[in-house]
């Protein structure tokens, strides 16, 4: 059986803070709240199972309520721990500003949608394969995650890794939780560290990846290493690009054709995105993952494709 698996990185701009300004990304975040509940209005549409991985913070509904784990992350590079950015923003009442790193109700609309999964993005969006990290740091911080969503009743199965980050070694830890399944990467040489490796060979290919297939299809296999299964991905839903506009075609093809390409091999195809790639452009956004979602239903009523979630599957 060929399963269809889709996978968000629910993060706001706690998956950015390292990488632009508040002000740069304000419309993709306040875009979030608009987009999210078109989204689930197109998965409940098709019926499509889904794994959210939610930040932690986002439970919280302003700065002042976030619970410090017992201990915190030393990466090398001080500005990737968001802790010290908590600490100054205390007190902070504009609604504009909580929008863009709160969503309690959100999360809350996502579980209560059919087929949809409340799995963890880590509590605060915390780097695994970053130098000079302690692993109890981040023990710690998915204990929290855990224990916090805990507390409404919610069970956390799965894992996505911020920048899709795979330190085999630090995820060891996990098999002290019920966390059991988590998403890998992709074996080609293009993907598999995730964004560990920024070189601008690899950026430039990616983006002709992109449209064109230069690297493969990326069936999404499962394995099973110490107890902790893995879920690898396929391919990143990139947002729609005003610039290269021309080539939106070229890129549904190429998503579609490996969907395709899975089902007549009996594979898994796993697709991902961020809900604030979505932001701006939500309607151009939108028609290609219905797009996407049209093909699913062809592939299903033809061929037998199951829409599946990480927990499921
Ligand atoms: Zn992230």
């Amino acid at each position: 059986m060929s399963s269809f698996i889709i996978s968000l990185d629910f993060e706001l701009y706690w998956g950015m803070r390292d990488i632009v300004s508040l002000n740069e990304y304000k419309d993709n975040l306040l875009g979030v709240h608009i987009a999210i509940p078109k989204i689930l209005k197109l998965f409940k549409e098709y019926e499509i199972h889904a794994t959210w991985g939610v930040v932690g913070f986002l439970k919280y509904n302003n700065f002042d309520e976030i619970e410090i784990p017992s201990i915190l992350p030393s990466y090398l590079n001080d500005n990737l721990s968001p802790y010290d950015y908590i600490k100054k923003m205390k007190g902070t009442t504009d609604n504009e500003i909580l929008k863009m790193h709160f969503a309690p109700n959100l999360i809350d609309k996502i579980s209560s949608t059919p087929y949809q999964e409340i799995a963890t993005h880590t509590y605060s969006h915390y780097y695994i394969d970053e130098p000079e990290i302690n692993p109890s740091a981040f023990k710690a911080d998915i204990e929290k995650a855990i224990e916090l969503f805990a507390r409404d009743g919610y069970k956390i199965k799965s894992l996505i890794l911020p920048r899709n980050h795979t330190h085999k070694k630090s995820l060891q830890i996990l098999k002290h939780t019920e966390i059991k399944r988590y998403r890998g990467n992709p074996t080609h040489w293009t993907y598999r560290d995730g964004e560990s490796n920024k070189g601008i060979f690899l950026r430039v290919y990616r983006l002709i990846d992109t449209y064109i297939n230069l690297s493969g299809y990326h069936h999404s296999s499962v394995t099973k290493n110490n107890q902790l299964i893995e879920l690898k991905s396929s391919i990143f839903l990139r947002p729609y690009s005003n610039r290269l506009k021309y080539l939106e075609p070229l890129k549904i093809k190429r998503i579609k054709d490996a969907m395709s390409s899975a089902v007549k091999e009996n594979k898994n195809f796993h697709l991902w995105w961020h809900p604030h790639n979505f932001g701006v452009n939500l309607n151009q956004n939108l028609k290609n993952l219905e797009k996407i979602l049209t093909h699913y239903s062809y592939l299903q009523k033809h061929y037998g494709m199951k829409s599946l979630n990480m927990q499921e599957l």
